[in-house]
């Protein structure tokens, strides 16, 4: 589980989340939606630990995050920042390794799995021997997601997954990380800017903007009980 309590954080003059308090229960999944800007990122972002609010604090399994406990948290939990965050001087196959090997997975044990990831992520094999200047921006999405489920772990948070994949692949893999999300347990935050996808993915939508949670509910919610006329126009702008 993954709770915000009033948190806010600032970039000089300007508040990317801005007082936001929101609990991500355990085995739930949430979609985040909303404008460019509005603050998604960030907010993972703090969950992760990679940022630090300036007010406020940050839960995880009922306990204050603390800046000690961030790096086993991030061994925990899977996730996908938003431009991927590969190491640029290591290949593909590398990138997936370094955590498995950092927790003694032997050389066959990772291969397996990540040709495992391949088949699911439909990337081309060849691509695993690549460094990520190498492979193309869809590809490197794909490589970075791979990343975050090597160790198929109880909760993903994860930045736009699918955001440079064309639509056919984009299709393919809404369906298999569905299937991931469902399993038993796992706690899901998945970013996108596709209300459909958001819906697809998790029964519970968080629309931002500014810094701010406009609403929080379902699609029915957003569609038939807009908290503001915000969410209508966010709504209708994607039909
Ligand atoms: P997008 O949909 O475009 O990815 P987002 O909702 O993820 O947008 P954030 O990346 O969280 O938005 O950014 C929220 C606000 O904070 C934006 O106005 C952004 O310009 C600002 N911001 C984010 N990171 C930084 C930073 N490192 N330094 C300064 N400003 C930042
Ligand atoms: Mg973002």
């Amino acid at each position: 589980a993954f709770e915000l309590h009033d948190v806010s954080k600032r970039y000089g003059s300007l508040a990317a989340l801005d007082q936001v308090s929101l609990g991500f229960p355990a085995g739930s999944a949430t979609a985040l939606i909303g404008s460019s800007g509005s603050g998604k990122s960030t907010l993972l972002r703090v969950l992760l630990g990679l940022e630090w609010p300036d007010q406020g604090h940050v839960k995880v399994d009922g306990h204050v995050l603390e800046r000690t406990q961030v790096l086993e948290l991030r061994r925990r939990v899977g996730y996908v920042i938003q431009d991927g965050g590969l190491f640029p001087h290591l290949t593909a196959l590398g990138n997936l390794a370094l955590l498995p090997h950092h927790l003694g997975w032997g050389r066959d044990r990772i291969r397996a799995r990540a040709e495992e990831l391949v088949a699911l992520t439909h990337l081309p094999p060849s691509a695993l021997d690549r460094y990520p200047a190498e492979l193309s921006g869809g590809q490197r999405q794909r490589v970075a997601l791979m990343r975050g489920l090597m160790l198929d772990p109880g909760a993903l948070l994860l930045d736009e997954p699918l955001g440079a994949l064309d639509p056919i692949v984009r299709h393919e893999l809404q369906d298999e990380l569905k299937h991931i999300f469902d399993q038993l347990g796992k706690t899901v935050i998945v970013v996108t800017h596709d209300i459909a996808e958001a819906a697809w993915f998790a029964d519970r939508i968080v629309l931002m903007r500014q810094g701010r949670v406009v609403q929080d509910g379902c699609l029915d919610d957003l569609r038939l009980r807009p908290a503001d006329p915000f969410v209508t126009r966010f709504v209708e702008a994607q039909r």
